[in-house]
């Protein structure tokens, strides 16, 4: 790279190397664009680097920790009485794993010759971003950007991070009447009984004056990471959250600039961010795309894990639906006890009228793997028949979805059906 204030013309550049950047680079280098990816550190952002990868690999080192404490073990006839835990290694162990993706996501850049530029970037005008890196400066004059810088925590103001880490027991402060507004409370109660087992303390209906503790974690949403860009000099809309505005193909008001993931400031989730990488990628490469999911699964990993999609039962009757429900317990499920639990459910919401699949809840081990086959069914517009009609794997945790669905048409096997 080229020491000094000089201007490289490229032609698609893209901010910021999270799952938005770093895929929407890939993408378009798959449709033969030539492309230029800044950040200034490396490859996967929030979420390979800070979020979803790290946090789900700790959280599967304590889930197994926790596992051999529980009396189940025992029932199993598996006895584990000197287990301890290395909170060093289970660290190292869990940077193994982000290191790892990272350099396949190294290889994925490289192998679709996309160049790399450590530096952060910002607007000169709408053709030109200046790159500030530890080897200068660099302008690059670029034909489309792509901006996916993501976003920065919410504060509390009252109540500012100090970095401090410690280790406490567990109390969650919601200022609403039950944890996970819009979740079905049936759904809610099991997750929370497995919180309470696990010794957390859930306080509902609480103002921020009334917490007396230090908190650990202020878990207040996020502020889109666009106050540096200086985007009043290129013209681009930003929302009231911060967020660059967008239309259904990703694009900003000034049309060759394109945004997507967190900094658009709307659901922080990294599925959104990809997706909306891909549809930006093919956009400004000419095709007719758009961003126009029906539905956005939501995974809660507690224990046990809480898997939502489209409408919760309440949620339907809002929106003027005549709904039909159908319920399947876990502990009715083979799998479920093969595996030494049965602290779950699915509930599953249709359209009364022609049997649509509406939503979907569910709670149980990795239920968050599950959702994907009622994301499917309610994007392919299934009905509860659809979802009766075809054959599950046996045993296995799927059959809840068989079981709810056969149980909203009255007709479920394992659980005794009113008549
Ligand atoms: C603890 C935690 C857990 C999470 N768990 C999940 C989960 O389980 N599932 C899920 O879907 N989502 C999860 N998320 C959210 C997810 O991480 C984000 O939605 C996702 O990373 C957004 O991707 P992005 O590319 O938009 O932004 P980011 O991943 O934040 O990437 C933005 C990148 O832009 C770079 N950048 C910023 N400014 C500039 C600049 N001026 N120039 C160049 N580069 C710049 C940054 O260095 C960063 O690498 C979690 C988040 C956190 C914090």
């Amino acid at each position: 790279m080229v020491v000094g204030d000089v201007t490289t013309a490229v032609d698609v550049l893209v901010l910021g190397a999270g799952p938005g950047g770093y895929v929407a680079a890939i993408r378009a280098a798959q449709l033969g664009r030539h492309v230029t990816l800044v950040d200034q550190g490396p490859p996967g952002g929030t979420c390979l680097l800070r979020g979803c990868i790290p946090l789900k690999a700790l959280l599967s080192a304590t889930e197994r920790y926790a596992q051999t404490r529980q009396e189940e073990l025992g029932a199993m006839g598996i006895h584990a009485e000197t287990v301890s835990f290395d909170w060093a290694a289970m660290q190292s162990w869990k940077q193994g794993v982000v290191d790892r993706l990272v350099e396949g996501v190294r290889r994925l850049i490289a192998g679709n010759r996309i160049e790399y530029v450590y530096g952060a970037g910002w607007f000169m005008n709408a053709q030109e971003v200046r790159v500030e890196g530890e080897h200068g400066s660099h302008r690059f004059k670029f034909e489309h950007c792509v901006i996916a810088t993501g976003a920065d925590a919410a504060p509390i103001p009252d109540l500012p991070y100090d970095g401090k880490q410690v280790f406490v027991k567990v109390k969650l402060y919601s200022p609403g009447k039950q944890l996970l507004n819009g979740v079905d409370p049936a759904a809610l109660r099991l997750v929370q009984a497995g919180l309470r087992k696990s010794g957390v303390q859930i306080a509902t209906n609480t103002s921020i004056d009334s917490v007396t503790e230090r908190p650990l974690v202020i878990s207040r949403g996020v502020c889109p990471r666009t106050s540096g860009l200086h985007l009043d000099a290129v013209g681009i809309e930003v929302a009231a959250n911060g967020g660059i505005a967008v239309n259904n193909m990703q694009q900003s008001s000034v049309p060759h600039i394109y945004a997507v993931g967190d900094c658009t400031g709307g659901q922080a989730l990294a599925n959104i961010a990809i997706k909306q990488a891909k549809v930006a990628a093919e956009a400004l490469s000419g095709q007719r795309v758009q961003f126009a999911p029906l539905v956005t699964p939501l995974v809660v990993h507690t224990t046990p894990e809480l898997a939502t999609v489209g409408y919760s039962a309440e949620e339907a009757t809002r929106a003027g639906y005549n709904i039909v429900t159908g319920r399947f317990p876990l502990a009715a499920n083979g799998r479920a006890l093969t595996l030494g639990t049965d602290n779950g459910v699915a509930l599953l919401v249709a359209n009364a009228d022609d049997g649509a699949l509406l939503g979907a809840t569910l709670v149980g081990p990795r239920v968050g793997d599950l959702i994907g086959q009622a994301v499917l069914a309610i994007e392919m517009g299934a009905t509860l028949t659809d979802l009766s009609e075809i054959l599950y794997a046996h045993p296995g945790l799927s059959e809840m979805l068989l079981e709810s669905a056969e149980g909203a048409l009255g007709r479920a096997v394992h659980i005794l059906t009113k008549t």
